[in-house]
């Protein structure tokens, strides 16, 4: 087993949740399947990186709790363990971000490592020690935030919502992947492609989910995330759905993708 594999052997502890659509689940997917793998036991750090803040919202982490965040982490180079906060679920931690975090391009703009100092900060033993796995919650675009989410991750999961146009735009994020593989980080894989928002009572979706499936194959997972409301409600409630309604179709559903993940990084290592 490699010095830097997880409890279960996966080799993919740092995954970047990214998609430079808007509103296709990125957040949401962050969220639950996070608190999913800390259900099950695994110790799970959140490292908000989207200047809007929506995971960090949706896990109830309020403004006074986030004088230091993951702008500190990526333009002051603070270290990692210091940052986090506390969750209502006690292995699961969140790095939260602010809105500053928008200006970090422009702030970094003379660095010319700009593009590592999340994979700097992220690559520490120390930190790779206290977390089982580290999900980062991409903005919905492919600038120097993602980027640098990519350079410090092990894979890619990318969440594609059931509608019309979901493929579009796709070739573009691969695109991106393997630049990235090309120079800052040639280990990047695809962890998976997850297909959310899916509406069994519409045609469409499961259409797209066909066409999808044809064209990407056994990347996209067999779970397939339902439209329910408890997935949308459960931010106001400052809770993960799988806290807020343990047993909605859109919790079971993120606890299959998170023991489908499990397994996959458990074959992968064998
Ligand atoms: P992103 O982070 O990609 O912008 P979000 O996770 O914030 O996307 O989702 C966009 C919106 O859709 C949010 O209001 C969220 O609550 C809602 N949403 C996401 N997934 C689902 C789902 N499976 N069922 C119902 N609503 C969802
Ligand atoms: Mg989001």
């Amino acid at each position: 087993m490699a010095p830097s594999s997880g409890p279960d052997g996966a080799r993919r502890r740092i995954l970047a949740v990214a998609n430079q659509k808007g509103g296709v689940g990125k957040t949401t997917t962050t969220i639950n399947l996070a608190a999913a793998l800390a259900e099950q036991g695994r110790r799970v750090l959140i490292v908000d990186l989207d200047p809007q803040g929506n995971a960090s919202t949706g896990l109830g982490i309020e403004s006074a709790r986030r004088a230091r965040s993951s702008y500190d982490l990526l333009v002051g180079q603070e270290e990692a363990a210091g940052l986090v906060q506390a969750t209502a679920q006690s292995n699961l931690g969140v790095i939260p971000a602010t809105g500053d975090l928008a200006s970090a391009d422009v702030e970094l703009v003379e660095d010319p490592a700009r593009a590592r100092r999340l994979q700097r900060s992220l690559r520490d033993p120390g930190l790779l020690e206290a977390w089982d796995y580290i999900v980062i919650d991409c903005p919905p675009s492919l600038n120097l935030l993602t980027v640098n989410a990519m350079a410090a991750a092990d894979a890619v999961l990318v969440p594609l919502q059931c509608e019309f146009f979901a493929m579009e735009g796709l070739s573009q994020l691969l695109t991106t992947i393997r630049e990235i593989r090309r120079g800052l980080n040639p280990g990047l894989a695809i962890e998976g492609v997850v297909l959310t928002m899916y509406d069994r009572r519409n045609n469409l979706s499961d259409l797209v989910a066909r066409d999808v499936r044809a064209n990407l194959g056994d990347v996209v997972y067999r779970t397939v995330i339902p439209r329910n409301v408890r997935l949308s409600e459960a931010p106001s409630y400052a809770l993960p759905a799988i806290v807020y309604d343990s047993n909605s179709t859109g919790s079971l559903a993120y606890r299959a993708l998170a023991r489908e993940l499990l397994e996959r990084g458990a074959r992968a290592a064998a």
